[in-house]
């Protein structure tokens, strides 16, 4: 049996238009409410290899939106990549499943190979960063947001097209603002998905006849959908200019909350290696799970994760002041493992 045959029926993608969707390879920067409708969406499509690119583990609060995820993987305490990637391979065994429990980060959007990349972040300080690597190495990607019951939608080229800035002129602010939780309506996310994965679809199949700065938006109380057709701005501080800089690394030491988590995310100036950060929690009789580029385990009640980058991530912890304390402690606790490998050098 074919297993696309009614999606090959459909004239505008046939067979020559599964092969391509077969073959591409799509990268989703955030995989909570729209990223885990979106990776179902094109994996059963045929989209079979995905990368996908997300810090934070699953909680309760996930599950009134985020359709993939299970009250299992809340009390495993799972990335949603991880949990992302099981329940992805239980509807295609044979696709290709990235993952990255990080932050998105430019390494990644320079380093990978992707056909396509989705914007299903859920922060404008992340999307500066997307947009101005995409006008860097002139990528294309989908951009999609969701608050409240208002989404938008729109395909991204920004070397020749309108970029995020065009769009969002006040992109400054947006990201200062932006970790205002405004909530978002359950059935606001498939709608939203859908369309950035028509885009997605539509882009893979046939790029050249996509409408780019073609926005989408919708409201999902009034059921209200709206298109505008956005300009490039030549005078865009970004995409017409060539003065910007790219966003830097948070700066070291600095705990910082992922917008719209409990997680909180800091660079330590020095840290240890993961051999001796092992060895360390050995010692202290703590267990831990190791990743290829991360070790995970708890501290004060809390799960952290500590990357050979030097990133550390505390997950779940209520409020700044309190990740700031565990963290210092933690690194102070640490600082044999870290003294071990200043002298290993
Ligand atoms: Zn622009």
């Amino acid at each position: 049996m074919n297993r696309y045959d009614r999606q090959e029926r459909v004239k505008v993608i046939g067979k020559a238009g599964q092969q391509k969707l077969t073959a591409a390879t799509v990268l989703i920067a955030g995989v909570g409410a729209l990223g885990s409708y979106t990776a179902s969406q094109l994996l059963r499509a045929g989209v079979k290899h995905l990368i996908l690119i997300d810090p934070d583990v699953v909680s309760t609060t996930n599950l009134q939106r985020q359709a993939l995820f299970t009250e299992h993987d809340v009390a495993d305490e799972l990335f949603k990549v991880d949990a992302a990637k099981t329940h992805l391979l239980a509807i295609d065994h044979t696709a290709i499943i990235d993952v990255y429990p990080e932050p998105l980060s430019q390494s990644h959007l320079t380093d990978l190979k992707f056909d396509l990349v989705l914007d299903c972040l859920d922060n404008f300080r992340t999307r500066d960063l997307l947009n101005k690597v995409a006008l860097k190495q002139q990528f294309d990607y989908i951009f999609a947001s969701c608050a409240g019951t208002f989404g938008s939608v729109m395909a991204i080229s920004p070397t020749n097209h309108p970029c995020l800035n065009c769009l969002y002129p006040n992109l400054d602010e947006l990201k200062q603002t932006d970790c205002d939780l405004i909530g978002v309506n359950t059935a606001l996310i498939p709608l939203v998905s859908g369309l950035q994965v028509s885009l997605a679809l539509h882009y893979l199949v046939d790029k050249i006849s996509v409408n780019f700065g073609q926005l989408i938006t919708i409201d999902n109380w009034q059921l209200t959908f709206q298109n505008f057709k956005i300009k490039k701005d030549s005078y865009c501080p970004i995409c017409g200019q060539q003065n910007w800089t790219m966003p830097t690394e948070q700066s070291s030491d600095q705990v910082t909350m992922l917008c719209g988590t409990q997680t909180y995310s800091v660079r330590m100036s020095r840290s240890p290696r993961l051999i001796q950060l092992n060895q360390w929690l050995t010692d202290q009789e703590i267990s831990y799970r190791q990743f290829k580029s991360f070790s995970t385990f708890h501290w004060q009640g809390y799960s952290v994760s500590l990357f050979k980058t030097g990133k550390l991530l505390l997950y779940g912890v209520p409020t700044l002041n309190e990740a700031i304390s565990i963290y210092q402690n933690l690194k102070r606790a640490m600082q044999s493992a870290i003294i071990q490998e200043a002298t290993s050098r």
